[in-house]
């Protein structure tokens, strides 16, 4: 089904909106994955997934330290190429429509996406994983361990 003159499916809707002020994110690296083309990527990453590379600034390669015990890693990126303006989105273009905030479209006010990613090995600062779902050239934001030493244990439950 054809898009109309803004770009919007049938039942979607925008809003009008000032520039986007950015939080003054940084970017920490680039993600390097097999895909060029939004209708070629897998709309979620998946474990067994091609390898995909996160290289990082080397400014931040300390930063990596101990990292490596960890199998599963949590990884922020900026979708980059992503409209942020729709309010209500028709994601299969069928006239079925969603709030932005009732998805997990690339299409929001702050295109950040998030992944949980199998870390198979670092080299020399570049992170090999597999799980991704984005462009190659998409830009990194964070990495995070799936818990660490630091996580606050859960509370006793009342009567243990
Ligand atoms: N896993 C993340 C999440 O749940 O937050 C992202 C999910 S989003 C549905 C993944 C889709 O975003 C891909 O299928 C592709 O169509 C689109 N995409 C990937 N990289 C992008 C980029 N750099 N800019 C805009 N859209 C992108």
């Amino acid at each position: 089904m054809s898009n109309g003159p803004e770009g919007l499916r049938p039942g979607e809707q925008s809003a009008e909106l000032e520039p986007a002020n950015d939080a003054r994110l940084r970017f920490i690296g680039t993600i390097r994955t097999p895909w060029h083309d939004r209708r070629d990527c897998p709309r979620q990453g998946r474990l067994d997934g091609p390898e995909c590379q996160m290289v990082l600034d080397p400014v931040w390669h300390a930063a990596l330290q101990g990292l490596e015990e960890y199998d599963t890693i949590e990884v922020l990126y900026w979708l980059d190429q992503s409209r942020r303006d729709l309010v209500r989105q028709s994601p299969k273009s069928d006239g079925q429509t969603f709030g932005t905030f009732a998805l997990r479209s690339p299409v929001r006010p702050n295109p950040i996406g998030t992944a949980m990613v199998k870390l198979l090995r670092i080299e020399k600062g570049t992170l090999v994983v597999r799980g991704l779902d984005c462009l190659d050239g998409t830009p990194l934001i964070d990495i995070k361990p799936d818990r660490c030493a630091f996580t606050p244990k859960a509370p006793p439950k009342a009567g243990s």
